[in-house]
């Protein structure tokens, strides 16, 4: 029969041991947040989701050469004289069409290397860290704001130029190859070479 209300005293005592930690804790400032409804404050410096602001990308590629696994795809097409791209918010003068700017971020590390060497600060962390997906295919980022037709246009246009350029060229080796040929033919017709070709060594 002792043993009976020993047992039982003994139980009630463990459990209020238990509660002591508890109800110790009913007095402090929570260190819990309900996530996801009340999202954490990020430190600073925090590597997350990538963004690029295309409006000031240059196409320079020094994002991509940084990249240690190379999940970055850039294509550039070089914009002819009489095109006008504008300036970046740096004020860097825009040279060449960003035709393909991708970010494979299922491949991504965040480990930063792209954004510091930036010219224009525009490949940066964003404090977005939720973007998991069902497909795989859909954590292929594609920055680029020119629409296909634009892209075509742009690469019709360069290749046209670039032919154009490659044809004038051809025509001016052609007549300098030209001039010289008949400055070489007059030349050794001349009376000067004839005396000089006709003089003996004395
Ligand atoms: S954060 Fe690192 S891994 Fe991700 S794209 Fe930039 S350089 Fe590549
Ligand atoms: S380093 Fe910056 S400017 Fe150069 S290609 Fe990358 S995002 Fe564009």
């Amino acid at each position: 029969m002792r043993k009976y209300f020993r047992d039982i005293f003994q139980s009630i005592w463990t459990v209020l041991i238990g509660m002591k930690v508890t109800l110790g804790h009913l007095f402090v400032p929570a260190v819990t947040i309900q996530y996801p409804d009340v999202k954490p404050k990020l430190p600073e410096r925090a590597r997350n989701r990538l963004y690029v602001n295309m409006d000031d990308c240059i196409g320079c590629l020094q994002c991509k050469m940084a990249c240690p696994v190379d999940c970055i795809e850039i294509e550039t097409v070089k914009s002819l004289p009489t095109d006008n791209l504008g300036t970046t918010s740096t004020g860097q003068k825009k040279k060449l069409w960003v035709t393909e700017f991708d970010i494979d971020i299922a491949k991504c590390c965040y480990c930063g290397l792209c954004v510091f060497p930036c010219p224009t600060e525009c490949i940066k962390m964003t404090e977005v860290y939720e973007f998991s997906e069902f497909d795989r295919k859909s954590l292929m980022y594609n920055f680029v704001t020119l629409t296909q037709s634009e892209i075509g246009k742009i690469k019709l246009k360069a290749a046209e130029f670039e032919k154009e350029q490659a044809a004038k060229k051809a025509a001016a080796t052609q007549v300098a190859a030209a001039s010289k040929a008949s400055g070489t033919s007059a030349s050794s017709s001349s009376p000067e070479s004839t005396v000089k070709k006709s003089q003996k060594p004395s």
